[in-house]
């Protein structure tokens, strides 16, 4: 079925989900007294975390610089000492290299455009427009599939994955490849400075030690605090992983489970138009084609990322007729547009 191009914005308004895009319009025109005080509540919170985003920021590279200065002080000289300089400098080049990596991913993650919707020229954001997209109240713009309001932002962000705290930012189309490396790099990295303080630091369980105090207690708190950073880290970037092979964001994941549910229910199944394959997937998040596509995703690049993140690449809907005809079940494509049933 072809897809159907609105004349005006406002003619490809459908019902938008309460709280996304409809709250904070508290301006007299039909909220109750609970309604305003949940809306004047919600407004503090966003505020709040607004306040203390840059603090966390801040936090972050505290105790990261705080771990690279332990490890320069207190490690490379007793790995000098025991095993020699070549030794040294392949370890001191393996840290600053996956130093570079953390702070370049959270600099371009924290600081660059996710992507909006006010970003993006209105004309083509109405030429692009379709019967299933839905309409922000705040932006007073058309809102592109994957395409969610961020209170805390106050715009709609292309492909939004979530508000990040830790980095100030939305997360959305065109800075999640620099989330997810961010996390890759703190994976390894927190992995590797547990283990290098555990396997090359003699004193660092020797409590009994005189020598303890002056120079073992801070290697023993930033082992505590490596192996507890890389066990936090682990569940959210294996998630993630998750996430991307599956062709999902967290937001979408949400609706996914419960679009999967009702056709369930139904005695359909749900087909997730934007899971392109576990790879095309991959390549499609970080933007690496080629032969190479397995090495350089993980590698830092400053190119802005392929596309505009409110026409996104979806499977061939005909694969779905064929389905169709071959189980005798009638395809749904309804209101949702992205909601594909077999
Ligand atoms: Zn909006
Ligand atoms: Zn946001």
């Amino acid at each position: 079925m072809p897809r159907q191009r609105s004349s005006h914005p406002a003619a490809g308004v459908s019902a938008a989900p309460a709280g996304d895009g409809a709250t904070g319009d508290a301006d007299g025109d039909g909220y109750t007294w609970g309604e305003r005080a949940s809306l004047w509540f919600l407004n503090c919170i966003d505020k709040s975390v607004k306040f203390i985003e840059p603090l966390l920021i801040v936090l972050a590279i505290g105790l990261i610089s705080l771990d690279v200065y332990t490890f320069f002080k207190f490690v490379i000289p007793e790995v000098t000492e025991r095993r020699g300089s070549a030794v040294t400098v392949l370890h001191s080049v393996w840290a600053l290299w996956l130093l570079f990596n953390v702070f370049f991913n959270q600099f371009h993650c924290a600081f660059s455009s996710p992507g909006t919707t006010l970003e993006v020229h209105e004309q083509a954001l109405q030429l692009a427009m379709t019967y299933d997209w839905r309409w922000c109240r705040k932006c007073n713009r058309g809102k592109p599939p994957l395409t969610h309001h961020c209170s805390i932002c106050n715009k709609c962000v292309l492909k939004m994955d979530h508000h990040c705290v830790w980095m100030a930012n939305c997360i959305g189309f065109f800075n999640y490849r620099h989330f997810v490396l961010f996390l890759f790099w703190m994976w390894v990295g927190s992995l590797y400075s547990a283990l290098v303080y555990l396997c090359e630091y003699p004193l660092l369980f020797k409590l009994e030690s005189r020598e303890w105090d002056r120079r073992g207690f801070l290697p023993f708190f930033m082992f505590i605090l490596s192996a507890s950073i890389w066990l936090g880290i682990s569940a959210l970037f294996w998630w993630h992983v998750w996430l991307i092979l599956t062709g999902q964001g967290t937001i979408d994941y949400l609706d996914n489970t419960q679009k999967v549910a009702d056709a369930k229910a139904h005695g359909r199944q749900w087909v997730n138009p934007y899971h392109l394959g576990a790879i095309a997937n991959w390549q499609e998040t970080f933007d690496v084609r080629g032969r190479w596509w397995w090495l350089a995703w993980m590698l830092p690049t400053r190119r802005r990322k392929l596309g505009n993140g409110y026409v996104l690449p979806q499977i061939d809907l005909s694969i779905l007729d064929k389905a169709e005809s071959a189980s005798g079940h009638q395809t749904q494509r309804g209101a949702g547009g992205s909601s594909n049933y077999v």
